[in-house]
């Protein structure tokens, strides 16, 4: 499966000459072949209307056949030195004009690609090689001795991307044909075509040592990440759909109470503490209810995502009012999820709770001022800027002090 990943990038190079002079050669490079594009468009439909728009005569197969890069069209341009334009530009043409036909060239409904000037420079896979530098950078060596740097940013996307070229520098994924191009602030852009493995089956085949974290948050009752692959979360539930119930429960008890209150004796108080009675036992249904479907949603999600463990939050008491499940259904929960896990051969452990929502699960840096609301973690060493919860279940899921 191919898959294309944007990444802003910059030139890695001290020196303001140099720099300035690779940042021309890729304009250059991309003016030349935007030429090459055009003049090979040009003369492939040249041969094409030559031999009356029939692409099966032998007289256009023969013409697209001198289509190469020895093609003397190609004579006066100066090509970026090392980056194959002219391939690429070949098997652009003729992929862009065999489109057209599909689109009704033949009939006059289409014209073929008119390239712009801004049209983005191709280049190799195998031109691009990717390595960590000593600060855990990620650099690009390119062509013509260039060197780049991502700049991976410090959203929730950015944690996706640090994994994914993580996965190339290890050899897991491979580059495709990829290419370079400038956007409206002028940066420059590095548009990835990267070749992922086919996973195949829903098989129970834990990775050694992969663990889901599960934190019971505030404003989803249940979010949940993986230790390795970070990006890989999933959140459950919402605070609104709970808290609402919540609070119908909360009226209608007490305004069984209170209707309780105003009959004194008899069959009128005997109906009405019945009526408590049943209220009572469909409240502690909707938590159980509720608990079975998170714990299923959460074990299944262990599953598919071959977790050898599932991390939970040990909670001391005094934290446990700011939960919003409460005390006997967060308990509740996590006898649901040991149960389920159990069955489906899933280990579950039980972590300290301290910093899980004060730690940066990218930098490891523990500071009280890192969450500035609720919602949102802000790390003030590294810049990460996530979800507060998903952040927290990074951390569960990492953390490697168990208690009993
Ligand atoms: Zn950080």
């Amino acid at each position: 499966m191919n898959t294309v990943r944007k990444i802003k990038i910059i030139i890695n190079n001290g020196d303001d000459e140099i720099r300035k002079s690779q940042y021309q050669f890729i304009r250059n490079a991309m003016y030349a072949q935007y030429q090459g594009l055009n003049r090979c468009m040009g003369y492939l439909m040249s041969g094409y209307y030559a031999n009356n728009m029939d692409i099966k005569s032998q007289g256009f197969k023969d013409h697209q056949k001198t289509i190469t890069n020895s093609l003397y069209i190609f004579n006066d341009i100066e090509f970026g030195k090392g980056i194959d334009s002219k391939s690429s530009i070949t098997q652009k043409v003729k992929k862009d004009f065999s489109t057209a036909l599909k689109n009704g060239l033949a009939k006059g409904e289409r014209t073929v690609t008119n390239y712009k000037r801004s049209f983005p420079l191709m280049t190799r896979g195998r031109d691009l090689k990717f390595s960590y530098g000593d600060n855990d950078e990620i650099l690009i060596n390119w062509v013509n001795k260039i060197q780049f740097k991502a700049i991976t940013g410090n959203s929730k996307n950015s944690i996706e991307l640090e994994h994914t070229l993580h996965k190339i520098i290890n050899g897991d994924y491979k580059v495709g044909q990829s290419s370079l191009t400038f956007n409206k602030k002028n940066e420059l852009i590095l548009i990835l075509t990267i070749a992922i493995p086919e996973v195949k089956g829903d098989e129970y085949k834990p990775v050694a040592n992969r663990t889901l974290g599960v934190d019971l948050g505030l404003a989803f009752p249940v979010y949940m990440a993986l230790n390795d692959i970070t990006y890989i979360r999933k959140s459950l539930g919402s605070y609104n759909e709970f808290a609402k119930q919540k609070l119908q429960y909360k009226a209608r008890r007490e305004r069984l109470y209170k209707q309780l209150d105003s009959v004194k004796g008899g069959k009128g108080r005997k109906d009405k503490l019945k009526a408590l009675d049943q209220f009572k036992e469909k409240e502690k249904n909707f938590a159980k209810t509720y608990n079975h479907f998170l714990s299923k949603k959460i074990v299944l999600f262990a599953i598919k995502n071959q977790c050898e463990y599932i991390n939970l939050e040990k909670i001391d008491s005094s934290g446990l009012e700011n939960r919003v499940l409460g005390l006997w259904t967060y308990y509740d929960l996590q006898k649901d999820i040991e149960y389920k896990a159990k069955l489906a051969g899933i280990k579950v452990r039980y972590v300290k709770a301290a910093y899980t929502s004060q730690r940066c699960s990218r930098c490891g840096d523990i500071e009280k001022e890192n969450r500035q609301e609720q919602s949102k973690f802000v790390c003030k060493k590294c810049g990460l800027d996530i979800n507060a919860d998903y952040n927290a279940s990074i951390n569960i899921a990492q953390s490697t002090e168990f208690i009993k």
